[in-house]
């Protein structure tokens, strides 16, 4: 091994392999893989049978030229001087592809050059040993290798990165320059803006966590982005993930970071290429050129030789550097190869990636996976962050159909009639077992939660998930796509199973005979986010609506040190008319009642000032009531109303009717569609009234979600009711007011709005008549 010449880059042993060793079609179909913790159980379980004096993680690193390459090795048995890497796998061992072990003897090989490097070794024995998870059963191929020719097969897969390497640090160089230099594309910035911006510099440079509410209209994701990086050179950042909870988010990300391209001419002699590489990552859904088919080359044949064609396809994507979703399918397609794991390869290599949160927070999220792996100094923004508390909830949360898995039960093929038999006979007795308590209890038996996990059930459901993907694997061509859907609810379900504690619970809803439904669901998603928070360089969550602080603290596991900042609104007291007429009610019991009054308050301001508003109702029930009374009662009123399922092109129907001069009442629900994420500026509309406080129905589940609130953090009737429905209403609200020369009215539709503690949970601007 030649000793490193200055200045070097640092790749890691398995990022190495991945870009040296892959080779052939792009294959799927040896997962799904054991999970995380059946993972690092597994090495335990590998480790606990080796002698007293196995070492294992061993850290390991070594240099070619310019490359620093490091890792920790798996094990190594000095007794029998044998170096091993483990692997946890599911189903027939035989059936894994060549190129997947291929690229684990690459790894081992690389190991095994360091460690003779390391502990001048003249040979060792190199062996990859594969657990099942299933029998826990090894099997273990070994082959002898001398440290000359481990060492020659580690200068070739350096010699093959090193260029790769080179164009990557004087990419990383040109693009701290080309940040040094950056500038504020705007000639100055918007009110509250550059408060902004100084806060998240300050958690980039300090590389804290910042929750920061910033009202709308200010530019926050100019205000997050450009500080961000401007703190990349100087603290040696990564990448930045800025990350969005639905689509439109994504675009205005993008366009920000097109306005910064464009305000920073690139450096002479780099024909206009970007200077900073930004990714849109797309969901497989929406990127898959072939959603009829599986992801292995005997099915698609974008998957087909796909790592052959992998390297001149990155080449060229990255010579590019602007990829977002047309960008990317372009390069793809241009290359044949598939989309959507092009845009996996090339998270690896960008700059900036933007993105769903799921890609950071989810429990196999991709970007959280080459963080860690790679050690990167990630710098996470989080948009519209207010949302990451039911998100997360639902990336931690699965749900079993007793129907679906019935149904499978009754067209499996051959081999998986007895392990399906086994489950849906746990399932049925489950059903039996929890009907026959809610009757004793004399309880509605159609929802409960259950004290404890369903052992009998889970184990059955481990069975069927480990013959269904022995299945698949020995069936690939004729895979159906319920057995594969089975097999991923079966598979999630059991992941969080393992994982199961206050964090969930365990229910069982019985709309129907035959038709359970076994829900594991989060209530606490701090406990799954907390690593990641920890993890990232800086975090900054940001919103419109981040109030209480210490609610988004406790339930998404806030480092203890995250700062909360509130930024100055630009809105005035004046721009918005707020009123809370006396006498409605909006409670359950009340409803009925509520309706004329609620009537006469629409008609009444409308005809006050005719013009394009909005109107918020906690359902589709309630909305429907009110709208059918209004037609009855005030005809003359124009309305339109959101519908259950919109598609988009109705959603966009429902917003082209707010128009400058347009009149009537749009009818929405609270926490819908047109709820937040819309822009209706001026007089396109000129105010909303509210009916109800959004608290979530008080059912079953939202009181035992109360109950673990409260003894988690003594706050249960606030964390399960008030906080949620109120982020609701003032995000409704804000659809009013979008900037300073915005004028509205809001008319807030029940008493319990005055009440002190609602009160405090509405913008201090607000002036409240
Ligand atoms: S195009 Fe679709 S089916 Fe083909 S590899 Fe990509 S995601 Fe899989």
């Amino acid at each position: 091994m030649s000793d490193a010449q200055a200045p070097h880059y640092r790749v890691a042993v398995r990022a190495l392999c991945d870009f040296t060793a892959r080779e052939g079609d792009l294959d799927h179909r040896f997962t799904p893989s054991p999970s995380a913790r059946e993972g690092i159980e597994g090495h335990a379980l590998v480790a606990g049978r080796r002698a007293d004096d196995y070492e294992t993680e061993l850290p390991l690193s070594g240099r070619y030229e310019g490359l620093v390459v490091s890792g920790r090795a798996d094990g190594y048995d000095p007794a029998r001087n044998r170096l091993e890497e483990i692997k946890t796998h599911r189903g027939d061992l035989s059936r894994m592809a060549a190129n997947q072990r291929a690229l684990h003897w690459a790894q081992v090989k690389v190991y095994g050059a360091l460690l003779c490097a390391e502990r001048g070794l003249d040979d060792v024995t190199l062996a990859l040993v594969y657990l099942d998870i299933a029998t826990q059963r090894e099997t273990l191929l070994t082959q002898a290798a001398t440290a000359t020719e481990l060492n020659a097969f580690f200068a070739a897969q350096c010699r093959r990165f090193l260029d790769w390497a080179e164009q990557e640090r004087c990419h990383r160089e040109r693009r701290d320059r080309w940040l040094a230099a950056l500038h504020f594309p705007h000639a100055e910035f918007r009110s509250g803006q550059r408060e902004l911006a100084e806060s998240v510099y300050k958690a980039a440079a300090t590389g804290r966590c910042l929750l920061a509410q910033a009202p709308t209209g200010i530019g926050k994701t100019m205000a997050t982005l450009f500080p961000t990086l401007k703190a990349m050179p100087r603290q040696r950042i990564d990448r930045v993930a800025f990350l969005t909870m639905k689509t439109p988010g994504r675009r205005l990300a993008l366009d920000a970071l097109a306005q910064l391209e464009l305000a920073e001419p690139c450096e002479e002699g780099e024909f206009g290429r970007p200077a900073l590489r930004v990714l849109e990552l797309v969901a497989r859904s929406k990127a898959c050129e072939y959603p009829d088919k599986a992801c292995h080359g005997d099915a698609c044949p974008l998957a087909a030789g796909f790592y052959d064609r992998l390297p001149a396809a990155r080449q060229a994507a990255v010579a590019r550097g602007w990829l977002d979703r047309e960008a990317l399918r372009e390069v793809a397609l241009e290359h044949d190869i598939c989309p959507y794991y092009l845009g996996q390869e090339l998270a690896r290599w960008s700059d900036v990636c933007v993105g769903d949160v799921n890609h950071y927070f989810d429990s196999s999220a991709l970007l959280h996976g080459l963080a860690q792996a790679n050690g990167w100094r990630l710098a996470l923004l989080v948009d519209e962050a207010h949302n990451l508390v039911d998100r997360a909830r639902g990336m931690y949360s699965a749900e079993l159909d007793q129907r679906a898995f019935s149904r499978l039960h009754r067209s499996a093929p051959a081999p998986l009639v007895k392990p399906m038999g086994r489950l849906v006979r746990q399932w049925q007795g489950l059903v039996r077992e929890q009907r026959e308590s809610g009757a004793a209890k004399a309880e509605s038996s159609d929802y409960g939660v259950l004290a404890a996990l369903p052992q009998r059930l889970v184990a059955a459901l481990n069975q069927a998930a480990v013959a269904i993907t022995d299945y698949l694997a020995e069936h690939p061509g004729g895979a159906d796509a319920a057995l594969q859907e089975r097999l991923f609810e079966a598979l999630a379900f059991i992941r969080l199973a393992e994982t199961f504690g206050d964090h969930s619970l365990c229910d069982l809803s019985q709309p129907g005979r035959g038709q359970a439904v076994l829900g594991l669901r989060n209530l606490v998603p701090a406990d799954f986010l907390a690593p990641r928070f920890a993890q990232a360089h800086s975090t900054v969550l940001f919103s419109a609506t981040l109030s209480p602080p210490r609610y988004y603290r406790d339930l998404l596991g806030l480092p203890s040190d995250c700062v909360w900042q509130t930024v100055t609104t630009p809105f005035r007291a004046e721009q918005l008319e707020v009123r809370i007429p006396g006498g409605i009610s909006t409670r359950l019991r009340d409803r009925e009642a509520s309706l004329d009054p609620i009537v006469a308050e629409l008609a009444d301001q409308y005809r006050r000032q005719p013009g394009p508003y909005l109107a918020f109702f906690s359902s589709f029930a309630y909305l429907e009531r009110v709208l059918a009374r209004l037609a009855e009662r005030q005809p003359d009123v124009p309305t339109w109303a959101q519908t259950r399922g919109m598609s988009e092109a109705e959603r966009d129907a429902f917003l082209a009717r707010f128009r400058p001069g347009g009149r009537g009442i749009g009818f929405a629900v609270l926490g819908g569609a047109f709820g937040e994420g819309v822009d209706l500026p001026g007089d396109r509309l000129i105010g909303a009234f509210i009916a109800t406080l959004g608290l979530p129905p008080f059912d079953p589940f939202n009181e035992a979600l109360k109950a673990r609130l409260e003894t988690r953090f003594g706050c249960g009737d606030a964390y399960a009711y008030r906080i949620p429905g109120l982020i609701k209403v003032v995000q409704a609200a804000g659809r009013v007011i979008r900037d300073p020369q915005d004028r509205g009215t809001l008319v807030l539709l029940d008493d319990r709005f005055r009440r002190p503690d609602v009160r405090r949970l509405l913008p201090g601007w607000w002036r409240v008549d």
